[in-house]
């Protein structure tokens, strides 16, 4: 495997730096038993109680590796949403608002403990939910835990200020950090237990209460994390999940009066939605939306990093990354020397159901994105572009698409503006080294979410940083979540900022005191 050692379990709470490639996983570890996942009909999690749809409404759960159902969830619409939100309000005002932070500190470390030990578990889950090879979903459900453990930390260190005021006279003026209240999460289909994670220790560090809408397609591990966050001694409704659809489970939630803050990951589509619907009610918004992100590669690059870097920046979970490099811009003098190492990466890594040994690429999500995925491809091949390698469906059974490479497309082309969430990357060459063309041509995109810049020019590669326009930048490394960094989008890849304190401070509103003494 390219990007993950396998050979030592190693406690995730011992492990420094969460990159990927320095997880390390135990290959032969025995499939844990989903008899309780899979062929189950799943309930929501409301205010403490496990219930169906008060409809009966069921979703079908797919296996995107067959096409098979596995399960079903409920179809939870707005009467359930509205239960779930009444149940987040009481445990807001009650017991919740009642804790010490050190004592939420205290619930957050026990969950953590607890979701580590079921990570294989959870590695297995998203491997038959998302589709994700068991070489992606291990580490990344390994490393989870840590996150709350960052959070944790933080719910006994947010602070109001002191102040003082223009005003002449005798004042004690100040700032208080109070949570936001109740807060509805919305979450996409492409790492569901990483991206509620994410949001869920944000937002338990700051105070908040919470109803979440999973992802239709993939509510399996959101529903199991239900299970151990009752068995930590969370109080009722301070975490409630409400599984549904977008168009009814998730609007009912945006839509919502009593709620005070929406959390939205997923498309840039409806995230636009989501900000309208929300501007109704005035609630606060976060969204964490799409991206076609650029790498840069100069010619006094590490190659060979640069090269395995841009295959595993775009292939990884399938190019189903927000963050994913999708658009690489390489010197002319090592296009063609890029481009057909990404190209060889790519026909060598292997393309499979996420639970064979030695898959990398797993499918799709599901049939909708593959068609999405080759209908762009296609789109691209008319107008144009050509294919280095790749560019089809692989077989008739499950979502494959084959990695692809595409070269001589222009920046009018959809494959080089939209943003296809599926294993295609875009190539082009640049001419000489200028800087602000380089950047001029990195930032052609109405996204703004990553960029990965490849130089051994240190100057370069700081400026190139301040003159491309994305939330998050990494120089001669790949794309890796950093929790302790605050992460979002520019542009239209988003609003606000998940992760570091930024992360947290999102969840909480500022009130400003003065004391006339
Ligand atoms: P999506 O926008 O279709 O769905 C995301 C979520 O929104 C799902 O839970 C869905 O049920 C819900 N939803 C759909 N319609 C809704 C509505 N009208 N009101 C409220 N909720 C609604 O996105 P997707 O296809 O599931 O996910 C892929 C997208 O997510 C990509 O664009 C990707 O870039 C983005 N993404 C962004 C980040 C980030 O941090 N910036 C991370 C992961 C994924």
């Amino acid at each position: 495997m390219p990007d993950v050692t396998f050979f030592a379990i190693r406690p995730a709470a011992a492990i420094a730096n969460l990159a990927p490639e320095n997880i390390m996983v135990h290959l032969d570890q025995p499939r844990p038993s989903l008899d309780h996942i899979l062929n189950r009909r799943h309930k929501m999690l409301i205010g403490g109680a496990w219930v169906d749809a008060r409809d009966g409404g069921l979703i079908d759960v797919e296996d995107p590796a067959t096409g098979e159902i596995i399960a079903h969830a409920a179809a939870g619409e707005s009467a359930d949403i509205d239960a779930a939100v009444k149940a987040a309000r009481r445990a807001f005002e009650g017991p919740w608002s009642r804790l010490a932070p050190m004592q939420r500190t205290a619930l957050m470390l026990k969950l953590a403990d607890i979701l580590e030990a079921h990570s294989e578990e959870f590695a297995h889950i998203e491997t038959f939910d998302v589709g994700q090879p068991l070489a992606i979903s291990r580490p990344s459900t390994l490393g989870a835990p840590n996150t709350l453990r960052y959070f944790a930390g933080w719910a006994s260190k947010l602070t109001g200020e002191t102040m003082t005021p223009l005003v002449p006279g005798n004042w004690h003026a100040y700032t208080l950090r109070e949570p936001v209240g109740v807060v509805g999460l919305i979450v996409p289909w492409n790492a569901p237990y990483t991206s509620t994670l994410n949001k869920l220790g944000a937002l338990l560090a700051a105070g908040c209460t919470v109803v979440i809408k999973p992802a239709e397609q993939t509510p399996l591990a959101t529903v199991r994390m239900g299970e151990f966050i009752q068995q930590a001694g969370f109080p009722d409704g301070v975490v409630n999940i409400v599984t549904g659809y977008g168009h009814t489970a998730g609007d009912a939630l945006v839509r919502h009066p009593d709620v005070d803050k929406i959390s939205f990951t997923g498309s840039t589509e409806t995230g636009k939605l989501v900000l309208k619907t929300a501007a109704e009610t005035m609630k606060r918004v976060t969204l964490e939306l799409g991206g076609k992100s650029p790498i840069v590669i100069l010619p006094d690059a590490d190659l060979d990093k640069a090269i395995e870097a841009a295959a595993l920046g775009i292939y990884r979970n399938s190019g189903q990354i927000c963050v994913a490099g999708s658009r690489l811009f390489a010197h002319r003098d090592v296009f063609d020397r890029v481009v057909d190492g990404v190209a060889a990466y790519a026909d060598r890594m292997k393309v499979g159901p996420g639970l064979e040994p030695g898959v990398e690429i797993g499918p799709l999500v599901s049939r909708v994105q593959m068609d999405r995925v080759v209908r762009l491809i296609g789109e691209g091949r008319s107008d144009g572009a050509r294919v280095v390698t790749g560019g089809d469906r692989i077989g008739d059974k499950g979502y494959f698409v084959r990695p692809t490479v595409l070269v001589d497309t222009t920046p009018q082309m959809s494959v080089r503006r939209e943003e296809i969430f599926g294993p295609v990357l875009c190539a082009a060459s640049f001419a000489d080294n200028d800087l602000e063309a380089i950047a001029r041509d990195a930032n052609d995109t109405s996204f703004g979410l990553a960029a990965t810049i490849w130089t051994r020019d240190i100057s370069a590669a700081h400026k190139l940083a301040k003159m491309i326009k994305a939330g998050s930048i990494k120089i001669n490394s790949r794309e890796f979540p950093e929790q302790s960094m605050p992460f979002g989008g520019l542009k239209q890849s988003g609003i606000g900022r998940e992760r570091g304190r930024e992360g947290v401070e999102e969840y909480t509103e500022l009130k400003s005191v003065i004391v006339g003494l």
